[in-house]
C-alpha cells in the first residue's frame, strides 16, 4: 500500500516506522531479522532498507602497487525489501540513490521491484563515497534527486528510456524524498534549497521524510514554510536517540545538524555510557510526545539496525 494511503487510513493518529541499514557484506538475513522482531509489536505499516554507494579499497600487489578497488560493503537492499514484505507482511520502502548507478540500471531495478510488488520508494541523490570530497554523479546516472525522480515520475507514466520499450507498463510508484528542516549542508541557504523540494514535491513527490533533528521548533517552522508555500504533502519527523557520548561530535560533523544546549550538557554531565543513552532515550521519548500534539504522520526511527533504544521510546510513547 501506499505509505500515503497508510497516513489518510490512520485518520489522524500518529504512525511508527522505521529504517534499516542492510547488514554488511557477509552476513546473514538474520541480522535483518533480529533488527525487526523486537520493534513488530508497534505495528509498523511500512520499513525503510537504506541503500549504499560503492566504495573503494586499496589492494597492494607484490610489486608494491596499490590497485583501486569499487566495492559494496551492504548490497542486497532490492533482496532484503522483498524478504521483509513475505516474512512480515508490512510494505518495504528501498532507497533509491542517483550514485552508483547509470539510469539504465535505475530503471532496470525498478522494473524489479514493480515485479515484487513493492509500491513506494524514497529517492535520493546519496551520499559521496568518503574518498571523494564532494558527490560525484556515476557516468551515464544522475547528479541530483529531482533526475531521479523524473526517471520514476516518468516510468509511473509508461516513458521507459529507450523508445523500443515494448511493454511500457505505467509503474504505480508512491514517491518519497528527503527534506532538511536546518538546510541541505552543500545548499547556499534555506531558500534555495527549499525551492529544489518545492520543486520534487511539483514533479510527483508524494510524501517527505526529514534529516533527524533533535530541536522541536525546527520540524514546527519547516512544516510551516512547507504548508505556507503550497506544500502541503505529509511530512514524516526522522528521528534517532543520542546512545553514545562519541555523537555530540559525530552527528553535527556527519549530518550537519544543531544538538541543543541543554541535551549537550545533559550528555557532557553523565558518569558512564549507560547514563547517556539513558539522557538520549528521556530526551527522544519527550521529542516524540511533543511531534504527536503537532500532529506529526509518522514517527520514523533511524535504527541504525540497532532496535534497544527505539523498542524502549516505542514503549513509552504509543
Ligand atoms: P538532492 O535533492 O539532489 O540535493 C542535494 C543538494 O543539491 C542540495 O543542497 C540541494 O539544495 C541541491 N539541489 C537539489 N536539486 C538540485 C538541482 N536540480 N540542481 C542544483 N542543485 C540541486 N544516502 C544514501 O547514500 N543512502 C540512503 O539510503 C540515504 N537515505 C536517506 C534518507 C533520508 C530520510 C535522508 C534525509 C537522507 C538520506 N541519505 C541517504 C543521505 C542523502 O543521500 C544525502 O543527504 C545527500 O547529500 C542529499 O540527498 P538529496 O536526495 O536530498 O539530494
Amino acid at each position: 500500500m501506499k505509505i500515503t494511503d497508510h497516513i489518510k487510513n490512520a485518520k489522524g493518529k500518529t504512525l511508527f516506522s522505521f529504517e534499516l541499514l542492510p547488514p554488511l557484506k557477509g552476513q546473514s538475513i538474520q541480522g535483518i531479522y533480529d533488527a525487526i522482531d523486537p520493534l513488530m509489536e508497534f505495528k509498523p505499516p511500512f520499513i525503510d532498507v537504506t541503500y549504499h554507494r560503492e566504495d573503494y579499497i586499496y589492494k597492494q600487489h607484490e610489486s608494491g602497487l596499490l590497485e583501486k578497488v569499487s566495492y559494496r560493503k551492504r548490497p542486497g537492499t532490492v533482496a532484503i525489501c522483498a524478504s521483509i514484505m513475505n516474512r512480515y507482511n508490512v510494505d518495504a520502502v528501498p532507497h533509491l540513490i542517483c550514485g552508483g548507478f547509470t539510469k539504465e540500471e535505475t530503471e532496470n531495478t525498478l522494473i524489479d521491484l514493480q515485479f515484487l510488488g513493492i509500491d513506494n520508494v524514497l529517492v535520493l541523490r546519496g551520499d559521496a563515497r568518503h574518498a571523494d570530497s564532494g558527490f560525484i554523479p556515476t557516468p551515464g546516472g544522475h547528479a541530483y534527486a529531482t533526475e531521479l525522480l523524473e526517471q520514476v515520475a516518468n516510468m509511473n507514466n509508461g516513458v521507459y528510456l529507450h523508445e523500443d520499450y515494448d511493454t511500457a507498463y505505467k509503474t504505480k510508484f508512491c514517491i518519497g524524498v528527503a527534506g532538511y528542516p536546518e538546510k541541505h549542508f552543500e545548499a547556499p541557504n534555506m531558500k534555495t534549497d527549499f525551492g529544489f523540494l518545492k520543486k520534487k514535491v511539483e514533479m510527483g513527490a508524494e510524501f517527505i521524510v526529514t534529516q533527524m533533528f533533535f530541536d522541536n521548533s525546527k520540524y514546527v517552522e519547516f512544516v510551516a514554510l512547507c504548508r505556507e508555500n503550497g506544500i502541503n504533502v505529509p511530512i514524516i519527523p526522522g528521528l534517532k536517540p543520542i546512545t553514545s557520548s562519541k555523537q555530540l561530535i559525530s552527528l553535527p560533523k556527519i549530518f550537519h545538524i544543531d544538538l541543543p544546549e541543554e541535551l549537550s550538557e545533559a550528555v557532557q554531565k553523565c558518569k558512564s555510557e549507560k547514563e547517556v543513552r539513558e539522557v538520549g532515550i528521556e530526551h527522544m521519548i519527550a521529542q516524540c510526545k511533543e511531534l504527536m500534539k503537532v500532529g506529526a504522520p509518522v514517527l520514523h526511527f533511524y535504527t541504525m539496525s540497532n532496535p534497544g533504544p527505539t523498542k524502549r521510546i516505542a514503549e513509552a510513547i504509543f
